[in-house]
This record gives structure tokens, sequence and C-alpha cells, in this order.
């Protein structure tokens, strides 16, 4: 059988520096745990605009299409602001979500120990906070018809829809039952079903595809309640599924309970391809951080924690996947930290590679 394989797309600014710290991590993977890996890289955003004048080449989406998983860095700079929106370099990331389909957007919430004191809630609030928030990522307001801004009498109507079919939500509800089969077994659902005839159709559709899940625990609640619940006590949950709306509020939300930007990944999955893997997209949350690029400064912790997602999702391999978490736990505890973690007085920094060393390291020492 051939390795799984990755397509590496590192983009602007601190995209390529974050992402050489990951493939480092892919190497140690491949030398010390046999678990090697095809992995082919090519551009994308402003790289892929300079090199070809388009943020993603025809030959680039095919491969994307083909591979296992694609990684992806960050992309955008101010060099790009004055490009047409056409070929804007977020274009290509878009381009990549909407022709791989990508309708789950996973955003784990994770708080590390050792950060605990970063997050705007109390300690005991976050520590050991671990959920996941699936965002529906291809339908709802931002895509439905009509839309538009549209004259009515002397005045303008700005329009957007809310449109689901019940298709679009069983798949993602799926998809976030098949997660919360992998983790605690607890699945919550928002929208609000209390206002809007979609979300009545969202909970009973949720509801329906339940019935395949009896092992899941599966409650409901209004969106807005979910959003002060989750600022209260965000313990109770495990995983949540929600609609494109109020998942990209959610997901915010949820993740900056945990502290810094550098830290937060994500996965964006499809439906399963032949051999059985979801498509998959996994990039950390941050931007390109053109303030920082080319400094040594940036973490690559959110680009790493990606690279865990795709183990556990795309790659079945779930505890070499703990064993990198801990391992970026480990490095935290002894007190490494990247200058956008740095609290105390007194710490040295670390640079983003030397980060990348002490987590090669911890991995060394797990074995
Ligand atoms: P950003 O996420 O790039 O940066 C916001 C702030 O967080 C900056 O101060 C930055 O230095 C800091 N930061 C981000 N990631 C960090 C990391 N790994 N380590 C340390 N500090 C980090 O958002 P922005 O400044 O609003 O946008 C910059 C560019 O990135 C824009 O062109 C924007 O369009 C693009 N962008 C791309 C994506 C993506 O590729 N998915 C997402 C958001 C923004």
């Amino acid at each position: 059988m051939s390795n799984p394989s990755i397509l590496i797309l590192p983009g602007d600014g601190i995209g390529p520096e974050v992402m050489a710290q990951v493939r480092r991590i892919i190497d140690w993977y491949g030398t010390k745990r046999g678990l090697v890996f095809d992995v082919s890289e090519d551009l994308v955003g402003g790289a892929a605009y300079d090199a070809h004048g388009t943020p993603l080449t025809d030959a680039t989406m095919a491969k994307a299409q083909e591979v296992d998983a694609v990684l992806l860095g960050a992309v955008g700079g101010p060099k790009y602001d004055v490009l047409d929106f056409s070929v804007k370099p977020e274009r290509g990331l878009l381009r990549l979500r909407k022709e791989m389909d990508l309708f789950a957007n996973l955003r784990p919430a994770q708080c590390f120990d050792a950060l605990a004191d970063f997050s705007s809630l109390k300690r005991d609030v976050v520590a050991g906070l671990d959920i996941m928030i699936v965002r529906e990522l291809t339908s709802g307001i931002y895509f439905g018809e009509p839309r538009g801004i549209i004259e009515e009498g002397n005045e303008r109507v700005g329009i957007n829809t809310q449109r689901y079919t019940e298709s679009e939500i069983d798949r993602v509800a799926r998809s976030a039952f098949e997660l919360a089969m992998r983790r605690d077994k607890k699945l919550c659902s928002m929208e609000k079903a209390n206002v809007m005839e979609s979300g009545v159709l969202w909970r009973e559709v949720v509801t329906e595809v339940g019935k395949d899940y009896p092992e899941v625990a599966l409650s409901h609640m209004y969106a807005d309640a979910g959003a002060m619940q989750l600022t209260r006590w965000p313990k109770q949950f495990d995983v949540i599924v929600t609609d494109n709306l109020f998942g990209d509020m959610l997901s915010d939300l949820a993740a900056m309970l945990t502290g810094s930007l550098g830290m937060l990944p994500s996965a964006s999955l499809g439906l399963p391809m032949a051999n059985g893997r979801p498509k998959a997209l996994y990039e950390p949350v941050h931007g390109s951080a053109p303030d920082i690029a080319g400094q040594g400064k940036a973490n690559p912790i959110a680009c790493i924690l990606s690279f865990a997602m795709a183990l556990r999702y795309s790659f079945d391999a779930g505890e070499e996947a703990d064993r990198l978490e801990a391992s970026i736990e480990t490095v935290l505890a002894e007190g490494k930290r990247t200058p956008d973690l740095l609290g105390e007085e007194g710490v040295e920094p670390v640079t983003t590679e030397g980060m990348g060393d002490a987590i090669l390291a911890a991995l060394d020492a797990s074995l």
C-alpha cells in the first residue's frame, strides 16, 4: 500500500515559517514512528499570485483533490491589498474550501494548563477545557439567495437569506456525531428554533440523525443562550454543532477562551473519498501576521496542532496525535514561550525554530 499523502501549502507571511516546523515534525514521525507520508509542496495565496498571476493554479487545485490531506499555512499581506478581488490571496483559500466541498469546519477550544492564566476568564473556568465546535461551512446565510442591496420605495434594503436543505444539515450533523463518538459522546446542537424556521428544521434533522447514534447524549440550545453558557461554564460542553453564521461567532468566542491566536488549529472536512478518508484541509486559525513575518517570532503551535488534527481525523493515528499534543503541553509547562505567549517578566522568549526544537525534544523524550 502506498504511503498516505499530504500537500503542504505554506502560503504567505509567517505561513512558510510555521510550516517549516511542521515539516520537521512530519519527518520525525517518518523516522521515529515509521509513519511515512508522501509530502509535496506547492504555492497558494500571494506566493502563487507572484509566480503564476493567480492565487491557486488549476494544477494545485487538482493536487489538493487527490491527496489525503492538505496542510495550509496562511495567506495574504499588505502587498496584495491593492489586487482585484478576483485574484486576492484569500480567493485561493476560498476556492480550495469550495471545490473540495469542505462543509464541516472543526474548531477546537483546548486550554493547555500552562496557559490557563492567559484567558480573559478565571483559571478554574478554562483550565483543562477541551471542546470542539463544528460549524457548517458551505451553506446558510452567507450563501443563500436572494441576497443583495435593493431599492424599495425611497430607501435601500440589505438582504441575505438563511437557507438549509435537509441533506446539508444531515451531513454536518453526522460529522458532529462521528466526532462525539470519538470523544465524550456528548453533542449540543445550537440554533434559534424559537424564531427561525431554518432552526426548526435544523433541530428536527439533527434529532433524526441522532437516532443512528444512540450512545451520544444529544441536547439542543438556542445559540444566544449557548454564547452565554460558553462564557459562564464552557466545560459543560464536549462537541457543539451549529450553522455557518452562529458557528462563525461561537467558534471565535470559544477559541479565544483559551488565549493566543498562535495556539488555535482548525480542520475543514468534506465527504469521504474512495479510500474512506474525508476530504480534508488543516490550517491554523491565524493569518499571515505581516507585522512579525520574517523575524522568527511566530508561534508554530497552531500549525503543529493542525497537523495533530490531521493525524487524528485523516490518518487514524489518534495516539500519535495525543503524543504530539502532550509534547506541546510538556514544552509549555517547561516555560518555553514564543513572544505572543510571554506573560511573566524575565522569561526569555524562544524563536519559531526554538519552539520546534523543544517540541521535537519532547517527542523524543516521549518514546
Ligand atoms: P493575523 O492573524 O495575521 O494577525 C493578528 C495578530 O496576531 C497580529 O498581531 C499577529 O502578529 C498575531 N499573530 C497571528 N498569528 C500568530 C502566530 N502564529 N504567532 C504569533 N503571533 C501571531 O490577522 P491580521 O493581521 O488581521 O491579517 C493579516 C493578513 O492575514 C491579512 O492579509 C489577512 O487577510 C490575512 N488572513 C489570512 C487568514 C488565513 O490565511 N486563513 C486568516 C486571517 C487573516
